[in-house]
């Protein structure tokens, strides 16, 4: 069998992956993986843990650690979480988990995904991770170090993963076979999460949201009225866009009420959280999207800006010119303080009207 880097799977992650190749001499019994969504905390968790079980030390080329990738060897355990957030039920089996001898080698290891989803369970967690059972690695993984996570965090060694850059999530789309164009443009609305472009690679959509973006400028015409449609018809291609996300929430809120109502229950448990979570998430989609348009759009500007800029070269002096050039770069840097109050949680329509009738404003 040929070697494969075990850490393969991982995008961009050079600092993360090198702390753990070198954890490998000496590892401690438990791991925190920090870093936003889709950072490829989970594909360097597997990696880690293969190495981990691996009898060469993670050679990459053997049975265990061909196994291990596959999610198939026995003493490599993710613990899959069922609800929208992890129980103690949950956590209960990790500690029953923990407790037993590995299977084949010298060492067993346990992965938690979104243990920032762990408010409940987290003391119950800690009490494990106090009492390290010595054959055991845990490998956690978290968006964030919460409050509830905080001396979770200070009983593990920490791996930072840094959000993607744009460049990272075009080379991972360009390696999965999707057009070099194509591939930018997805890239620059990820927010350097891979499983958002993952989505957006699929979605045909996408690419025609962006162009309308890019048609702004054009149809701004210096009236209210032009500012106020144009920024009424991206808002609702936002909502268009939130549909298949909506329904996929809407069914899988189905699916576990159908689920509780064959186990007997009265409602659902958990059903706020679960609804809470999917909030979450549509809020953080919308604002993606948002991100993603007025990146575009500011493109749009810039680009214009160069082709006065060249223009003016011909034409020096030209005072058209020069006051085109002037509102293009003042449209530049609208566009980019818009785009810093949207962390903020500003109503998006509030801020988009507002932003489109400062652009098409002629001054
Ligand atoms: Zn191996």
């Amino acid at each position: 069998m040929s070697a494969v880097d075990l850490f393969g799977g991982v995008v961009g992650q050079d600092r993360a992956v090198g702390q753990l190749r070198s954890a490998l001499a000496r590892p401690v019994h438990a791991y925190l993986f920090v870093g936003p969504p889709g950072s490829s905390k989970e594909a360097a968790a597997i990696g880690f843990a293969a190495a981990l079980v691996c009898p060469s030390g993670g050679c990459g080329a053997c049975d265990s650690c061909a196994r291990a990738l596959r999610g198939v060897h026995p003493d490599v355990t993710t613990i899959e979480r069922e609800g929208a957030s992890i129980s103690v039920k949950e956590i209960r089996t990790v500690t029953s988990r923990a407790l037993r001898k590995p299977v084949e080698g010298v060492r067993q290891v346990l992965i938690i995904d979104d243990v920032h989803l762990a408010a409940t369970s987290a003391p119950a967690l800690l009490k494990t991770l106090e009492e390290p059972p010595p054959t055991t690695v845990f490998i956690l993984t978290a968006d964030d170090v919460t409050p509830a996570l905080a001396t979770v965090a200070s009983r593990s060694a920490i791996v930072t993963f840094a959000a993607l850059g744009e460049a990272d999530v075009a080379d991972w789309l360009m390696a999965r076979g999707i057009e070099p164009l194509h591939a930018r443009l997805v890239a620059a609305g990820a927010a350097g999460d891979l499983e958002r472009a993952a989505l957006l690679s699929d979605d045909p959509d996408y690419l025609v949201r962006m162009n309308r973006w890019r048609e702004v400028p054009a149809l701004l015409d210096g009236t209210g009225a032009a500012a106020a449609a144009a920024a009424d018809e991206l808002l609702a291609s936002l909502d268009a866009a939130l549909e298949p996300l909506r329904r996929h929430h809407a069914a899988e809120l189905a699916a576990l009420e159908a689920e509780a109502k064959r186990r007997g229950e009265r409602g659902l448990p958990g059903r706020k959280e679960i609804t809470d979570r999917h909030q979450r998430a549509e809020r953080r989609w919308r604002t993606d999207e948002l991100r993603a348009g007025l990146a575009v759009l500011q493109r749009a500007y810039r680009d214009r800006l160069r082709a006065v800029l060249e223009q003016l070269d011909d034409q020096p002096g030209d005072t058209r010119l020069i006051d085109e050039a002037r509102r293009d770069a003042a449209a530049v840097e609208r566009i980019s303080a818009a785009a810093s109050t949207l962390r903020r949680n500003v109503q998006a329509p509030l801020m988009l009207s507002s932003l489109l009738a400062e652009l098409g404003a002629v001054d």
